[in-house]
């Protein structure tokens, strides 16, 4: 049998699918072109996908032998699972591979908007900096400040986790609340999205990209989170009105933002480039060694079951509800 890797993956991942399969990788330095996608995928028994691949149903339909897509990623907003499901594919996800590399790259923009880091790295190598004086890069820091989580999922929680050894309040907001003694346990409290914009000092977004969460924060949520406060957008893109951003930035509503993600990905908002407040990554959330090892590994177990007439282990969300857990 034979499975297409649209991208290398760590070797791990790759040894134990050569071991039981004929494995079709791109070795190239970039993502394969739609259709590249469309040609490979013929006669290919499983795919595995990157977050950038359009698993729409062009590509299902060109995937005659296909049993599963197993995307290289914890979201999968880039897949038509119900077309999938409605040709019997099974779509596996990562969840959890990637929680403790993104909750790291949250708290890392926390601290560098809040401090200034990036501005004050400039600064240094600019050769500017002339000695110590009290008031330079002056932030307002994270002890004692309220942190607002929307989306209380794996990576929502490895942040709040994180956010308490920094000594922040936190607040929370999902669709269903928590049982209390969870809320006591984890020292979280639970309040309705308006009110945790109003509250937060820092707010932090960690849904998955759905038709509900499609700017979840336009502009008018947006201009209701605090004056001076910071947004921190490490999950999709457009879960926010990107012009809308730029918008409360540029008339000082919000202190600064970091983000990894872009609307329009990969193109990013040109007047955010000239915004000092703002620190800017290239969707580098889950790029750590171990996250991207550990996906590798998850995908190609994914693979191996499927191939071998076994339901998967990481099926999505939506399939789990069609195929069992
Ligand atoms: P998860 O499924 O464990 O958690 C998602 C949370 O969002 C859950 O609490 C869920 O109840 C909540 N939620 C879903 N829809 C909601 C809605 N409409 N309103 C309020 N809450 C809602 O997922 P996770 O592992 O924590 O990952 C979250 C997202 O982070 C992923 O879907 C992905 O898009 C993103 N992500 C980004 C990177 C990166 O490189 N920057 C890496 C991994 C994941």
């Amino acid at each position: 049998m034979k499975v297409l890797v649209t991208y290398r993956i760590p070797e791990v991942g790759l040894n134990a699918l050569r071991e039981r399969f004929e494995v079709d990788l791109n070795d190239g330095e970039r993502l394969l072109s739609k259709e590249e996608l469309l040609e490979r995928v013929k006669d290919a028994d499983g795919v595995v996908t990157m977050l950038a691949d359009p698993v729409d149903r062009e590509f299902i339909d060109a995937g005659k032998r296909l049993k599963i897509i197993a995307n290289y990623a914890v979201g999968y907003n880039n897949i038509d699972v119900n077309y999938a499901t409605e040709k019997g594919i099974y779509v596996t996800h990562t969840p959890g591979a990637m929680a403790n590399a993104v909750a790291e790259i949250t708290l890392a923009l926390m601290l560098a908007v809040s401090r200034r880091i990036v501005e004050a790295d400039k600064y240094v190598r600019a050769g500017k900096f002339k000695g110590w004086k009290p008031g330079l890069f002056l932030g307002p820091g994270l002890a004692g400040k309220t942190l607002g989580i929307i989306g209380f999922g794996r990576i929502g929680r490895a942040v709040a986790k994180r956010a308490k050894s920094f000594n922040m309040e936190i607040l929370y907001y999902k669709r269903t609340r928590l049982p209390d003694d969870i809320e006591e346990t984890l020292g979280v409290k639970f309040k309705p999205l308006e009110e945790l914009l109003k509250e937060s000092d820092f707010v932090t977004l960690h849904v998955p990209l759905t038709q509900e969460t499609h700017h979840l924060l336009d502009e008018r949520r947006l201009f209701m989170m605090k004056k001076g406060a910071f947004l921190i957008n490490t999950s999709r893109g457009p879960v926010v009105d990107e012009k809308a951003l730029v918008k409360a930035l540029k008339e000082g509503h919000l202190g600064g933002a970091g983000l990894d993600v872009y609307e329009r990905e990969p193109q990013v908002e040109p007047e955010l480039l000239e915004m000092d407040n703002v620190v800017l990554l290239p969707h580098i959330g889950a790029a750590s060694q171990d996250a991207m090892e550990r996906m590798a590994v998850m995908v190609a177990e994914c693979v191996i079951k499927a191939l071998s007439g076994e339901k998967p282990d990481y099926l999505v969300p939506e399939q789990k509800r069609v195929f069992g857990e």
